[in-house]
């Protein structure tokens, strides 16, 4: 029997020709430069945040050269599959500004010439490409049980071998066509396997766009093609999807990179053009218990999700900053010099892409963080915090909208000014700090009063202040200078130099002064600018606060 006769026994109803797929999904009408990148998540239920890494990683670079970036859903593992994963991966990432040109937009639906791009939908299209390689003897059935494929093992490790099937334990690799088809007609369970031609004594240069050449030895391994449920496995698939769907550049995580020569293998058996491979390296983090570097972990790090970043509200835009900071040498240097710039702006280049894993760092990550809101207007930074109390808290979200202008000029307080205050770091910091300007939430008090702690005192002198020295229509300087004014009547010192210099003289100084007016209207030793939380309380809330001392 020939090879054309095996991949017919085994396919009768594949009629399509691997040239019948070229045809039908031409090369991109694209510039030479253009690169054209893809997503390729598994439905699991969950994002890993170096798999986001990666998505803005295909993103900047197609997008940078004129190109096409799309999703793919690699659900060929089905026992990975989650019911709704694709809807969480598509909504996931649009949180992140993580959208594409071609790909599915929701489970029945998709956009783009290359698809389906939903890997369960393409069985047959593969099965052309395995069929092709059976007709052509480069692929092969194999009938052993998992037993068999057990007992293999077991000898390899009692021999101390490598584990696989190569060889001479690739056991089917030198059946006959006929014994093949006798056992297929028998009905025998069977999956199918590439034929390698490697040698594991020899070494092969693969080359990396992030780590440059590297040296592997030769594939060996008969890697199984195409599973007992019909699908393909991930190698196999990916060689199919990327020749077809015209993927230039195979972004991704740095767990694939061993498996280069078996990929550059594949496209060879086809004759095909290889993509450009660029694996992103792991994050890590040091280990709290052993002081030493270790991968982030989706077991032990929360932050290991997308979703943690998105639960806490940091925009999205900071947590990309973030990573291109960690990850892409230059790049902090040039947002130093370009603080208002957009990230698009930088040019990327694989060459500058971290080789060794990124040590991550959540505090690093507020800091860019609170910068990046620090310079929001307080009209953008007040839709953003709706939105996300909306999802997150309803209960704020409610007294926050109740007065848009109200809650807006919150924000404002110490903002589009020079030095912008930088208490939020993400929005769910924002009830935190701004709670107490909200009559609603102003109950069961906790006051944190400082060197001035003696309630007689602190009654002292907030009333004298609204009684003789408040006036609602006073600008900053006249508010100040009648701080002062107060501090004189009650024995505290007006000046700070003069009270440095002679502190036995005075019962304190009018940053303790203020302080009281701080922690009584606020409940809190540390606030954005008084005089401005003063002016948008006015004069009835104040009096009613102090009342409460
Ligand atoms: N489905 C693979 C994964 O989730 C994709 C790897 C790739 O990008 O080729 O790891």
């Amino acid at each position: 029997m020939s090879n054309k006769e095996l991949a017919d026994l085994i396919f009768p109803n594949i009629t399509k020709t691997i040239e019948d797929y070229e045809n039908m999904y031409p090369t991109r009408d694209l510039s030479s430069n253009a690169i054209v990148t893809r997503y390729a998540p598994s439905p699991t239920g969950f994002i890993h945040i170096g798999a986001l890494l990666a998505s803005f990683t295909e993103k900047t670079f197609a997008k940078q050269s004129g190109g096409v970036f799309y999703l793919r859903i690699e659900d060929t593992d089905t026992k990975r599959t989650v019911d709704n994963g694709i809807m969480e991966i598509i909504n996931g990432l649009k949180e992140f500004e993580v959208t594409f040109d071609e790909g599915p937009i929701n489970e029945n639906e998709s956009i783009g010439n290359y698809g389906p791009y939903i890997q369960s939908e393409r069985k047959e299209i593969y099965q052309a490409f395995v069929k092709h390689l059976i007709s052509e003897g480069k692929a092969y059935p194999c009938f052993c049980t998992h037993e068999e494929i057990d007992e293999i093992r077991r000898e390899q490790e009692r021999d101390k071998l490598r584990i696989g099937y190569y060889g001479n334990y690739a056991k089917c690799r030198n059946l006959s066509n006929d014994e093949c088809a006798r056992r297929i007609k028998n009905g025998d369970p069977f999956i199918i396997r590439f034929r390698s031609n490697g040698d594991y004594n020899k070494k092969i240069i693969c080359h990396d766009e992030v780590k440059g050449d590297i040296l592997f030895p030769e594939n060996d391994l008969d890697i199984v093609i195409n599973k007992a449920d019909g699908l393909p496995t991930y190698h196999f698939a990916h060689l199919v999807d990327d020749h077809l769907m015209r993927t230039t550049h195979v972004i991704r995580s740095d767990e694939w990179v061993s498996s280069l020569p078996l990929h550059y293998q594949l496209f060879d058996a086809f004759g095909f053009k290889r993509p450009k491979y660029a694996h992103i390296a792991p994050l890590a983090k040091i280990d709290e218990e052993t002081g030493g570097v270790r991968k982030l972990s989706k077991r032990k790090d929360p932050e290991c999700a997308m979703s943690y970043y998105h639960k806490l509200g940091i925009p999205y835009e900071a947590v990309r900053l973030y990573l291109a900071t960690i990850t892409s040498s230059g790049f902090e240097e040039w947002y130093l010099h370009n603080p208002d710039g957009n990230i698009d702006d930088y040019k990327f280049e694989f060459k500058k892409i971290s080789k060794s894993p990124s040590l991550f760092d959540l505090d690093k990550l507020n800091n860019i963080s609170k910068n990046y809101i620090s310079r929001l207007k307080a009209t953008d930074l007040y839709e953003r915090v709706s939105k996300y109390l909306n999802q997150y808290d309803k209960e704020f979200y409610e007294i926050f909208t109740e007065d848009k202008e109200y809650s807006t000029s919150i924000l404002n307080i110490e903002r589009e000014q020079k030095k912008p205050r930088k208490d939020i770091g993400c929005y769910s910091d924002v009830r935190k700090e701004i709670w107490y300007m909200y009559d609603s939430l102003f109950t069961n008090l906790n006051y944190d009063f400082q060197i001035i702690n003696n309630k007689d005192e602190i009654r002292n002198i907030l009333n004298l202040y609204i009684n003789k020295y408040y006036d609602e229509l006073d600008d900053k300087e006249t508010w100040f200078n009648k701080m002062k004014l107060l501090c004189d009547e009650l024995g505290y010192s007006s000046d700070m130099k003069e009270y440095k210099l002679n502190p036995d003289k005075y019962k304190g100084s009018v940053a303790d002064v203020s302080m009281v007016i701080r922690v009584a209207l606020t409940t809190k030793s540390m606030t954005p600018d008084l005089y401005e939380i003063m002016r948008i309380l006015g004069k009835d809330r104040i009096k009613e606060r102090i009342s409460k001392i």
